[in-house]
């Protein structure tokens, strides 16, 4: 097994890391700093995964440093807390996400909105004082106490862990771009992780929701389990025409470069479409429809910690998590395959404590 090329840490870390641009994950040991004064350590008990896994895995972005230990959807439970830390206690529940630093000083982090601080340091694949950041796809994690949620009672640990990163990613912009009206028609483009879970929120805001997919074979689950109004299949142009201006709003979770121009046409007068899938490459837009429906295309990234927790405590409140498949960690290859497929239902999380510690 390779050992990490960075300065070595102090306490001892067990994870799987991808070495490569194949992809391929396997058993990698590595360092985690001390548990410092505002810090916590977690356990980690699940993590979900996330298609910016294999983004990153793959180096579709172009900024992947290996070897990379991915995973930002990490559910445990708290082994130790610094002096200062007043919020956590050894035992709590809790969930790391997307990042684990920023420079919490700046006019962002100032207002909650870490998730764009210009030094914001991600859970995985991001340098960190002569070292790079290592993600939930391992035993622990050492996080500063201000990149740490509470986990609520009532949620089962590993349907909720894609909660932290599909969850806020979907909730922040549907509240930012008031995406909430009761009543309102909302579409959901790409119907995976960030996908089945805008319909969750959809309806727990009262909107009518028409999920917009390239998989027939997932309709009668989209309406029957996940609540969804109606079902779009992108490909059936007589469909997508008779559907033209119905919209108020779109999301668009599609992880693949696609074009802008049919969501556009779903879209009624002042319709909304906002983006938060990252394909890497450009998507085709023409502004002709922009213009003449005074339309708005908008992105977003993720949310900030304050807002990650108001969203926890929402989905504890309405009973929102994934609807997950469960699997061994020596069963993430097969399951990246998969993900890469659109074959999953509709996110995968990793039994990291009962399936990383047998190795
Ligand atoms: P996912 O589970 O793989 O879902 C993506 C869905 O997109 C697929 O299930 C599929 O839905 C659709 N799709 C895939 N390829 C397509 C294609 N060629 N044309 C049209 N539709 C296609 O992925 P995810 O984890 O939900 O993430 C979705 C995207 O959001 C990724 O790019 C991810 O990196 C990004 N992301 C962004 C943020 C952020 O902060 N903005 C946070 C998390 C993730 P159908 O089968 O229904 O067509
Ligand atoms: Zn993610």
């Amino acid at each position: 097994m390779a050992k990490s090329p960075e300065t070595e840490l102090p306490l001892k870390a067990f994870g799987w890391a991808a070495r490569d641009t194949s992809g391929t994950l396997s058993p990698f040991h590595f360092s985690r700093r001390e548990n410092g004064d505002d810090d916590v350590s977690v356990k980690i008990l699940y993590c979900g995964v996330c298609h910016s896994d294999l983004h990153t895995l793959k180096n579709d972005w172009g900024f992947t440093t290996y070897p990379v230990v991915p995973g930002h959807e990490i559910v445990g439970v708290v082994t130790k807390v610094g002096i200062n830390v007043k919020k956590f206690r050894v035992g709590d529940n809790v969930g790391v996400g997307v990042i684990v630093e920023s420079c919490q000083t700046c006019e962002n982090c100032n207002q909650d909105l870490e998730q764009y601080c210009p030094k914001l340091v991600f859970t995985y694949n991001s340098p960190y004082k002569g070292t790079r950041t290592h993600g939930g796809y391992s035993d622990f994690v050492v996080v500063h106490q201000r990149y740490v949620v509470q986990f609520p009672d009532n949620l089962p640990l590993d349907a909720g862990a894609p909660l932290l990163c599909a969850g806020i990613t979907v909730y922040s912009p549907m509240k930012y771009y008031g995406m909430t009206e009761p009543g309102k028609h909302l579409g959901v483009a790409g119907l995976g992780g960030l996908g089945h879970v805008a319909i969750k929120f959809g309806k727990a805001f009262g909107l009518k929701v028409t999920v917009i997919s390239t998989s027939p074979n997932k309709e009668t689950e989209a309406i029957d389990k996940l609540g969804a109004d109606s079902f779009l299949v992108s490909k059936d142009p007589e469909k997508m025409k008779a559907a033209m201006g119905t919209m108020d709003y779109i999301i668009d979770t599609i992880s693949a470069a696609h074009s802008l121009m049919p969501l556009l046409g779903l879209l009624k007068l002042n319709g909304k479409l906002v983006t938060v899938g990252l394909p890497s490459k450009p998507l085709e837009l023409s502004v002709f429809p922009l213009v003449a429906g005074r339309k708005l295309i908008g992105g977003s990234n993720f949310g900030g910690l304050k807002e990650t927790q108001e969203m926890l405590d929402f989905c504890g409140k309405h009973n929102i998590t994934a609807d997950i498949e469960l699997i061994r960690m020596d069963e993430i290859n097969t399951a990246m395959e998969r993900l890469h497929k659109a074959d999953v239902k509709y996110r995968f999380v990793i039994d990291v404590a009962n399936s990383l510690s047998s190795l």
